[in-house]
């Protein structure tokens, strides 16, 4: 096992894996910008270095100031939480080439994930069920129209290198495909750097349905079930939840084997998310995230494990703690994103926090690198905390979450607080019954965003 690790993140995340460490003995480097000097995740860390100024470009995303700050710690190992270098292939390939260890899948896995074409070609060879769709990119606009007649409109043009929901764009029909497939391609190009496309046919109104997979890198994985994150503005999470209400434990153990198999084959190591849209009974996948996910903790509620915990077993050689048939639901959980911004836009709303009180009691986590007093620098994500109930079952978690946001305290920035005490009157939200463009629309209707 480690020693000592690095965590290559900030905010709520860096503080969970410090969380995770301490309780395995494992001491902690945290690293910081200029602007985040103060921050909690720097307090509790066993040691702290600065890496750089404000912009994550010049901290948080620079590999030479992170290698160098293993080395003059002697961490031994890094944890890229979510986000900034969670996901980048030639980050993972420096840490192996210092002869440190990445608590992550390989760069390999990550390289055929990042890329949405490989993504889905390879899965499809494992068995999982795709979005019926063009094999491999589109190149021309006339090969796109002919797509478009053939799988029926609407059809939705997507860019290989694509990412947090920007190269993205849906065409109704023939007329709208000329300006969708450029707009794609374009998007792709500036955006990612490549202006590669492919086609899917469009559903119109499934649910978000994301699949827990985790794997010990020889050739053994298991799953940890569903979480439905189909309440999403701007395709950005806001409200999720596990078990999924609209799964059956038949289709769960089918689908998550589906996934936990075609994991296995690749040796993938550690922990990743297989995302699916889900329509009429049916499981279409859309993309894999090959690391650990801001709603992750739901997912820890209904099976009482610590994901983190097994990331960390694992990269350091380690068996996985648990077996597929050690794995059993207990109730339901439900998580929400506290960000500071403003209702109804969701403009960013950094400044001083002046108050800050964190409900508890039975069943509350509340995962949050808040402290009052505490200043939300304005350079980074809105996230400040994530609010997470687990009770017995559905009803029971919902009570919980409207208590335990009657009790939170959040005082000086505006946050996203209101929204979720507005949902919790929703019908919709009390039964489970919404899909990716439920909010959206409601949003609409009552908030007039648009
Ligand atoms: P990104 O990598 O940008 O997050 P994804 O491929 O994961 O892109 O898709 C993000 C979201 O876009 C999905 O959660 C869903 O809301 C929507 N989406 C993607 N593909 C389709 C599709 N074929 N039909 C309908 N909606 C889709």
């Amino acid at each position: 096992m480690f020693e000592k690790i690095l965590i290559a993140n900030r905010g709520e995340i860096a503080l969970r894996v410090v969380r995770a460490a301490r309780e395995m003995g494992i001491a902690t480097v945290a690293v910081h910008s200029t602007a985040d000097s103060d921050a909690m995740h720097v307090r509790m860390a066993d040691e702290s270095v600065c890496i750089g100024p404000p912009s994550g470009a010049q901290s948080y995303l620079s590999v030479p100031a992170i290698i160098a700050a293993c080395e003059v710690t002697g961490a031994e190992a890094i944890h890229p939480g979510y986000g900034f270098l969670s996901e980048n292939a030639g980050f993972v390939q420096v840490v192996e080439d210092h002869d440190l260890t990445f608590i992550g899948p390989t760069a390999e896995h990550i390289r055929i994930m990042g890329d949405k074409i490989t993504a889905k070609d390879t899965m499809k060879k494992l068995g999982v069920p795709c979005v019926p769709g063009s094999d491999g990119g589109v190149a021309t606009l006339e090969e796109a129209k002919r797509l478009g007649e053939e799988m029926g409109y609407p059809v939705i043009i997507k860019a290989t290198a694509g990412g947090g929901g920007r190269g993205m764009k849906v065409a109704q029909n023939a007329g709208e495909m000329e300006k969708a497939f450029l707009t794609a391609r374009a998007e792709g190009k500036s955006n990612f750097g490549n202006d590669e496309v492919y086609i899917e046919k469009y559903l119109t109104t499934p649910r978000h349905i994301e699949i827990q997979v985790f794997g010990d890198g020889k050739g053994r994985a298991v799953h940890l079930g569903e979480r439905d994150c189909s309440l999403q503005r701007r395709h950005q999470k806001v409200f999720e939840e596990a078990p999924g209400p609209a799964i059956s434990a038949e289709e769960r153990a089918a689908i998550g084997k589906t996934c936990a198999d075609a994991v296995a084959r690749i040796n993938y190591t550690g922990a990743g998310t297989i995302e699916f849209l889900y329509e009429n009974g049916e499981f279409y996948f859309i993309e894999m995230n090959t690391r650990l996910q801001v709603e992750h903790p739901v997912t820890e509620a209904i099976f009482g494990v610590d994901l983190v915990r097994e990331q960390i077993r694992v990269a350091s050689g380690m068996e996985m703690s648990f077996q597929q048939e050690d794995l059993t639901i207990n109730g339901h959980s439900i998580e929400v994103r506290i960000n500071a911004e403003k209702l109804p836009n969701f403009a960013p709303c950094p400044g001083r926090i002046t108050q800050y009180h964190a409900p508890g009691g039975l069943g509350v986590r509340m995962d949050s690198a808040l402290y009052d007093g505490y200043s939300i620098p304005p350079y980074y994500d809105s996230l400040i905390g994530k609010l997470i109930v687990h009770g017995r079952d559905r009803p029971e978690a919902l009570a919980r979450l409207n208590r335990a946001l009657g009790e939170l305290i959040v005082d000086g920035v505006d946050t996203t607080v209101p929204l979720f005490h507005a949902l919790l009157q929703e019908e919709d939200v009390l039964t489970g019954n919404y899909n990716i463009h439920w909010l959206e629309h409601w949003l609409e209707t009552n908030l007039g965003d648009g």
